[in-house]
């Protein structure tokens, strides 16, 4: 069903050996020796030369990780700073946005990127979307001439479901009606296209991408960040610093950047459409296998072109109890979503299966056994 090709071979074994089976990606992916051999490097020549020292040696690596982050998101490195993931990204974008605070998003958007928009004063009303939270840009069109928000935020691929986001029509539409939108490429980026023309892109380390966990970054292009009002130090402090600058003016766990720079050059070096291609193929091959399995229904078309599988429980079965018994019986590792990620979408917790490029046949078999097995131990009687 899933061949072992080349990617999957060479993923593998830049890799210890998984104590089970791993299909939680979408959470926190497996670091490679190299990654994690950079990162000890680093946090050793710390204790070498001193941490600020360790800090300017390690400049060309980081240029060399902003670069290559540029490089998936039609972006320049000038554009790109590190931050501690996702959620902290979109928070400092927000908190330094210039002008009217309203924007358009799916309704299925990420309950914890809703709670950031909210704290930094959004207004948020839904963009239209059809049956399977997908936005129909056709309709977009329409909401948004007629209404303009200040930003679009479109996540490119939920935490919640794998379904893909027309993220490349969405921004062609919204660059002709003079609407920056910024793109949530946490799930996105190592799945499908981020290099759209997106006015920002934002990402965490640790999911697709496999780098270090407490690490993402933040890409604003530079007629933009030149309009955000830097908050610290505050904005009319005449103190010559620019704003996505002042953005990496805090404490950063700089061993961390070194991996993630190091884990994106590896992405890049494997070929980010290669990757692609084959999460898309794992995915649809995974969705097929696991459709009806005890129960459990698929809730991604097919042909989706993420690995992501998403399973709705039979009736009297909690993800959450599977999960745990998955882990606990047999060292698989999966996710359960709870409605609070997606709190206007989900009516009920699912089930979330992601693997990367190395996972083989025989362990979606394994899983869809196991599956079954879980399901019949934590029914609720
Ligand atoms: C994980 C995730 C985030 C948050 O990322 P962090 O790095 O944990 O802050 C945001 N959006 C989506 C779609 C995610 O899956």
């Amino acid at each position: 069903m899933i061949d072992d090709d080349g990617l999957a071979r060479s993923w593998r074994a830049a890799r210890p050996e998984v104590a089970g089976v791993h299909l939680d990606s979408a959470a926190c992916s497996r670091q490679s020796f190299a990654v994690m051999a950079a990162t000890s490097q680093h946090a050793r020549h710390e204790a070498e030369v001193g941490g600020y020292v360790a800090a300017e040696a390690a400049t060309p690596v980081l240029a060399a990780g902003r670069a290559a982050v540029a490089a998936l998101t039609s972006m320049s490195a000038a554009d790109v700073v590190f931050t501690t993931g996702s959620g902290h990204a979109l928070d400092l974008l927000l908190s330094t946005w210039p002008g009217p605070r309203t924007l358009a998003c799916a309704p299925g958007e990420y309950g914890p990127n809703l709670a950031v928009m909210a704290a930094n004063g959004f207004d948020v009303r839904p963009l239209p979307v059809d049956g399977a939270g997908r936005v129909v840009v056709a309709d977009a069109a329409e909401a948004l001439e007629s209404a303009p928000p200040a930003l679009v935020h479109l996540t490119g691929v939920a935490s919640h479901r794998g379904g893909a986001q027309p993220v490349r029509e969405l921004t062609e539409l919204c660059r002709a009606l003079g609407i920056p939108v910024v793109l949530d490429a946490a799930q996105a980026l190592g799945q499908i296209d981020c290099a759209v023309g997106a006015d920002v892109v934002y990402g965490s380390s640790r999911k697709w991408l496999a780098g270090p966990r407490g690490v993402g970054f933040l890409a604003v292009k530079a007629d933009l960040a030149d309009r955000l009002v830097r908050r610290l130090p505050p904005a009319q402090w005449q103190v010559p610093l620019a704003v996505l600058a002042s953005f990496e003016h805090t404490e950063a766990n700089i061993a961390a950047r070194v991996g993630f720079s190091l884990a994106v050059g590896e992405h890049l070096a494997a070929g980010a459409a290669t990757v692609r291609a084959r999460l898309g193929q794992i995915g649809a091959a995974a969705r097929s296998l696991l459709d009806g399995t005890a129960g459990w229904q698929v809730v991604e078309g097919a042909d989706e072109p993420t690995a992501i599988t998403t399973l709705v429980p039979p009736p009297g079965t909690e993800p959450a109890a599977v999960r745990q018994w998955l882990i606990t019986n047999r060292a698989i590792v999966t996710t359960a979503a709870e409605v609070a990620r997606a709190p206007f979408e989900l009516t009920g917790p699912v089930l979330r299966v992601s693997p990367h490029v190395d996972v083989t046949t025989t362990d979606l078999h394994q899983f869809a056994g196991a599956l079954e097995e879980a399901t019949a131990a934590s029914r609720v009687p």
